[in-house]
C-alpha cells in the first residue's frame, strides 16, 4: 500500500502505519483542544488514541498468530484510520480454522477489556461516588469502553470484517465454501449500504468503513469464485492458440498493416520459430516514431514478461496480469499460445457451467467436512 511506513517488526511480522493515521491523531487532539480543553486534555486524547491503536495491533496479532498455527504467514499489519489490517497470505478454507482465526482478534480485545475492568475494580474505582465527570475523565475506563466498542463493531456480520468471516465459517458448515462466501458477501454489501447511510448522520468514519466493506466483500468473493472456477485448470487450457506473428526482420510497416488488418493488438515476434517477444500496440506506435517504419520488428519489442509454462496452474497466473495484459506461453523456446485476462475468464465460465450441470463433485465436499 502506498504512503505506509514500517515502524516495527514483531514476531517476524512488519507493523506499518498509513499516512492518514496521523490525520486521525491530529483530528482527535485538535477537537479536544477546540472543545475548550487544555493542551493536557488534547495530549491525553492523543495518548488515548495511540493506546487504543496498540490494542488494535494486539487484535491483528491475534489473527496473525492464530493463522500461523495453521501454517499461514502474515505479510504485514497496517494501521489505517478505520483500524488495522493484517494481510494474511491466504484465508483458511476450513470453516473451523477460519472461525478461530477470525475470532482470535476480538478475543484479544475481550481479554484486554477484562484486564482493564479487573484493574479498575481492584483500584477501588467503582467504590467512589460515580458521576458523568468521573466516568468521562478516566483514561482506563475510556480505554475499556473503546475495547468493548471494538469487539461489538468487529462482530457486525459485514464480510470481510471479522463478524462477516464468522458468518461465512458458520454458513460453510452447512454449504460449500463458494455459496457461503456469496451469501456472506451479499450480507456484507447490504450492511455496507446501511453503514454508509448511518455514517451520513452519525460519524463520517462509518462511511470509510462502509467503502472498505463494500469493495472488500466484492474482491474477496471474486477471488473465491476465481479459485473455484479455475480449479484443476492449467495455462494450456486457457491460452489462445491461433494468432498472427511476425519474423524479427520484417519491417514495422508490415507489423502495422497486420495489426490493422487482423485487429490483433499484440503481435508476437519470432526468429526461426524461436520466440523473441511481443510488440504491443502502444510500443509499435512509439517505435515507428522513434526508428521509422522500415526498422525491423524486433526493434519494437518492449519489456518482456517471463514466459508461462503450459502446465502452470491457472490460478497462479492471475496476479501476473497486473503488469502485463498479454502473457506468452512458451514450450521448448517456442511460442505456443497467448494468455489474456479475457481468455482466462472465458475458460472459467466454461468450467463453471460444466460444474453447474454436474452433480457436486465429492472433492468439494471434503472442504466442508
Ligand atoms: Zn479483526
Amino acid at each position: 500500500m502506498k504512503w505506509t511506513w514500517k515502524i516495527i517488526r514483531v514476531a517476524g511480522i512488519d507493523v506499518k502505519i498509513h499516512l492518514t493515521f496521523f490525520f486521525i491523531l491530529i483530528w482527535f487532539g485538535l477537537s479536544a483542544y477546540l472543545n475548550g480543553g487544555s493542551i493536557t486534555a488534547a495530549l491525553t486524547n492523543v495518548l488515548l488514541i495511540l493506546t487504543l491503536f496498540l490494542c488494535v495491533v494486539a487484535h491483528e496479532f491475534g489473527h496473525a498468530l492464530t493463522a500461523r498455527l495453521f501454517g499461514i504467514t502474515t505479510k504485514d499489519i497496517t494501521l489505517l484510520p478505520i483500524g488495522g489490517v493484517a494481510r494474511l497470505e491466504r484465508i483458511p478454507e476450513d470453516p473451523k480454522e477460519e472461525f478461530l482465526v477470525a475470532a482470535a482478534g476480538p478475543a484479544v480485545n475481550v481479554a484486554i477489556a477484562a484486564g482493564l475492568f479487573g484493574g479498575l475494580l481492584l483500584s477501588g474505582f467503582f467504590n467512589q461516588p460515580l458521576n458523568m465527570a468521573v466516568l468521562l475523565n478516566n483514561f482506563w475506563l475510556q480505554l475499556l469502553v473503546a475495547n468493548i466498542t471494538l469487539v461489538l463493531f468487529n462482530l457486525i456480520p459485514a464480510f470481510p470484517m471479522d463478524g462477516g468471516r464468522l458468518l461465512r465459517s458458520f454458513l460453510a458448515l452447512v454449504m460449500d465454501h463458494l455459496k457461503a462466501t456469496r451469501i456472506a458477501a451479499a450480507v456484507g454489501r447490504a450492511l455496507a449500504v446501511l453503514m454508509g447511510i448511518a455514517g451520513l448522520f452519525v460519524n463520517p468514519w462509518l462511511i470509510l468503513t462502509a467503502i472498505f466493506v463494500w469493495f472488500g466483500a466484492g474482491s474477496e468473493a471474486q477471488a473465491v469464485e476465481m479459485k473455484v472456477g479455475l480449479k484443476g485448470l492449467v495455462v494450456r487450457d486457457a491460452m489462445v492458440s491461433q494468432f498472427y506473428q511476425v519474423e524479427a526482420n520484417q519491417p514495422l510497416s508490415e507489423v502495422f498493416q497486420l495489426a490493422l488488418a487482423t485487429g490483433q493488438s499484440n503481435i508476437p515476434v519470432v526468429s526461426n520459430a524461436i520466440y523473441l517477444g511481443i510488440i504491443r500496440r502502444s510500443d509499435l506506435m512509439k517505435a515507428m516514431e522513434r526508428v521509422g517504419s522500415r526498422a525491423p520488428a524486433y526493434a519494437a519489442i518492449g519489456l518482456e514478461p517471463e514466459g508461462l509454462d503450459p502446465e502452470m496452474t491457472l490460478s497462479d497466473v492471475f496476479t501476473k496480469f497486473a503488469s502485463n495484459r498479454v502473457l506468452p506461453v512458451i514450450e521448448n523456446r517456442q511460442l505456443i499460445g497467448l494468455v489474456t485476462p479475457e481468455s482466462v475468464q472465458q475458460r472459467m465460465w466454461l468450467n463453471q457451467r460444466r460444474a453447474g450441470t454436474k452433480p457436486r463433485a465429492t472433492g468439494e465436499k471434503t472442504d466442508v467436512a
